[in-house]
């Protein structure tokens, strides 16, 4: 057993991100064992090796809630990239995994990519055969035969939907993920939003999630598709680009579930560059209805809601900085990648917070981003499990 003492000016610790100055953080093996101070812990007179991030502040590892291994927003022509080969995307998948990780991503939620590399990927990471954050995965998509998903297979059918989803829990996922309406948002609330899936194909994938403990993920720009999920129980639903005012009263009255934010694909202009030109006049188009629709997510005291990028690796800064413009409160849009995400994935029990017992998951930057959510552009520090990945 070794001990660690990780000293910083501030620690943001427990499930509110309290300020705790002069922090000391004991870590043992690869979880917490203290939160204390560093004045208590030397006058304790303990042996432990130090780690001083004098002048930072520490806080707990981000959690990426919306990522793709073989997908890299930051390319040219990357939505073209799925029909590449399996060791392609495995390439593509290890430059996006040491930029997370790099960037104070120590979990990252995938969802979706090709021939199950996540699910291995995941396996070669946990037994230590690969660099990068902790992950949850949901192997194959499944989306309608006519419908969006670049990253999705097609099906037709309630059996077909079981079958996939069957075949994805075989495989050891830990989440399943549906296509349910197109990726562009609508440009104004009169637009018309497809739903590729029916309501009993949804439903179908909900109850063999749950049959086996699993959760389900919903890609849903809004529409009739977004009633469906709310009904059928869908656990997450991602992006909601186009919902309407009667859809946000709908989530917060009869919605247990969460809301996964990636505002930046329809936000971020420099993201155009790297995105087809039909897509990028759709987006523009309804870049400023999508804005009003998102920040009512972000304005709302009652959705629960994550945040992700959708495979920017290494920018999930960019959407912490766009939810507090949305609304959110500094402290709630950091609850969105780490507390609230924890909880979103099951996973409050082992990270999400630094507090004993949890795994060592730290990070460090130079300001509080309580006070000043850019600070988290610059990760200074990545511990991943008590080990430390990056030291600057
Ligand atoms: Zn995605």
């Amino acid at each position: 057993m070794s001990l660690t003492a990780v000293y910083a000016k501030k620690a943001l610790v427990g499930e509110e991100l309290e300020v705790l100055e002069d922090a000391c953080i004991l870590v043992e093996d690869e979880c917490i064992a203290e939160v204390t101070t560093r004045r208590e812990f030397e006058a304790s007179g303990r042996d432990a090796a130090i780690v001083r991030l004098d002048g930072r502040t520490v806080l707990p590892g981000l959690m990426e809630c919306h990522d793709h291994l073989a997908l890299d927003a930051r390319l040219p022509g990357h939505l073209d990239m799925m029909n590449l080969s399996e060791c392609e995307h495995t390439l593509l998948a290890l430059q996006g995994l040491h930029d997370d990780l790099m960037s104070g991503v120590t979990t990252a939620r995938c969802l979706g990519d090709r021939n199950y590399i996540d699910v291995v990927l995941r396996d070669q990471i946990r037994q230590g055969r690969v660099s990068g954050p902790d992950l949850l995965v949901c192997g194959i998509g499944m989306k309608g035969c006519h419908g969006h998903g670049y990253v999705g297979m097609p099906h037709s059918g309630v059996e077909e939907f079981r079958r996939t989803a069957r075949e994805n829990m075989f495989h050891g996922v830990d989440i399943l993920k549906i296509f349910v309406t197109p990726g562009a948002p609508a440009a104004s609330p009169e637009e018309f939003i497809p739903c590729y899936i029916s309501y009993d194909e949804i439903r179908t994938v909900v109850e063999e999630a749950k049959a086996m403990n699993l959760r389900t993920a919903a890609h849903c720009i809004g529409g009739r598709g977004l009633d469906y999920c709310v009904r059928a129980g869908v656990d997450v639903i991602e992006h909601v680009y186009s919902i309407t005012p009667d859809q946000v009263k709908l989530l917060e009255e009869e919605f247990d579930g969460w809301i996964d934010m990636t505002s930046g694909i329809v936000l971020d202009p420099e993201r155009e560059p790297y995105c087809p030109p039909a897509a990028v006049k759709k987006m523009r188009a309804a870049r400023e209805y999508s804005r009003q629709c998102i920040n009512q997510i972000y304005q709302s005291k009652k959705i629960r809601y994550t945040i992700g990028t959708d495979a920017n690796h290494g920018l999930l800064y960019k959407e912490l900085e766009y939810a507090c413009e949305g609304g959110a409160s500094s402290l709630e849009a950091l609850k969105g990648v780490t507390v609230h995400a924890a909880r979103m994935c099951g996973l409050e029990k082992k990270t999400g917070q630094i507090a004993k017992g949890m795994k060592a998951d730290l990070i460090a930057v130079d300001d509080n981003p309580l006070e000043e959510i850019r600070a988290l552009k610059n990760v200074r520090f990545v511990m991943k499990s008590g080990k430390i990945c990056k030291a600057e």
